[in-house]
């Protein structure tokens, strides 16, 4: 697989899952016809996006295709942000994360703290790194990178719903800084990289939420909103007024969204027939940013 081009700082990537036991079992029919590398068509109508990536497509060559450059660029002191779109159970968190220890199946965010230590190594056994978190972790190994992720999952919020038995019903946002200071000259460059595993955008009628979870719900859509504002106006690169205050998580990564940032925005689909309309609503959410 060629790399995605480079000169575009948003890239929308399309990742379709395949259809999982039970929805075979229910007889649900496979929605998606793959055209080329970069189209997909869903009732009729076709999509396009910098790459779209069917359901066999294996976790390396996803990183491969789009996520290994975005490695050199931070360390070269570019900010970024790579986050998964899509409604629960679409394939966010195995894009991400995947499985941690397996080398198979593991998703981005291991694979990118591989990379960095391999670059790290490769430069100068020397050199000092660590990463900071919202505590602040001194790490030496992509081991201690993944014992940091387990922890930060087993933190995040988690509710029962209709649509998966669990359900993530808010955002996780893992945050890589690098400093690099060259010890002769003093040299700093400075590069950070946000990795985000969004809550689940369907639609909150769907899930069966009530109460306390509906309202939390309500915030959830209210932000991806106005995630999706954000990227629309970067899109655009025509408007003056970007709308970054419009929520927490916009405000988090202002610095590192649009402008000199390497921007990478998974857009992932179920196959499904039963999910049609909210993959039809994902679809046309990664199109904004076209
Ligand atoms: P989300 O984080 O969007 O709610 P998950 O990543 O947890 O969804 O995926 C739901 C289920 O589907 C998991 O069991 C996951 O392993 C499986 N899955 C997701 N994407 C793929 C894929 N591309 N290939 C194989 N299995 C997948
Ligand atoms: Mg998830």
């Amino acid at each position: 697989m060629a790399d995605v081009p480079a000169e575009c700082n948003i890239k929308v990537l399309c990742r379709f899952r395949p259809l999982n036991q039970s929805e075979i079992v229910r007889g649900d029919q496979f929605l998606p016809k793959f055209q080329g590398d970069d189209t997909v068509v869903v009732g009729g109508r076709s999509y396009s996006f910098d790459r779209v990536f069917p359901t066999n497509t294996t976790q390396e060559q996803v990183y491969n295709t789009c996520a290994k450059q975005i490695v050199k660029d931070v360390l070269s002191g570019y900010n970024g942000t790579i986050f998964a779109y899509g409604q629960t159970s679409s394939g966010k968190t195995h894009t991400m994360e995947g499985k941690l220890h397996d080398p198979h199946q593991m998703g981005i965010i291991p694979r990118i703290a591989e990379d960095i230590f391999n670059h790290i190594f490769a430069m100068d056994e020397n050199l000092e790194f660590h990463i900071k978190g919202c505590t602040e972790r001194f790490v030496s190994s992509p081991d201690e990178v993944m014992d940091v992720i387990d922890e930060g999952k087993s933190n995040r919020h988690v509710a029962v719903t209709n649509m998966n038995e669990h359900s993530s019903r808010s955002h996780s946002i893992f945050l890589i800084n690098i400093k690099q200071e060259h010890v002769e000259t003093e040299q700093k460059l400075c590069g950070k990289l946000y990795l985000v595993d969004l809550a689940g955008s369907e639609k909150v009628s769907k899930t069966g939420a009530a109460g306390a979870v509906l309202d939390e719900a309500k915030n959830i859509n209210k932000s991806l909103s106005a995630l999706g504002n954000v990227i629309s106006a970067l899109a655009e690169g025509t408007k003056t007024h970007v709308p970054y205050r419009d929520s927490k998580m916009t405000r988090i990564l202002q610095d590192s969204l649009g402008g000199n940032c390497r921007t990478t925005m998974f857009i992932c689909c179920s196959p499904s027939s039963y999910n049609d309309a909210e993959t039809k609503s994902t679809l046309m959410f990664g199109q904004r940013a076209k």
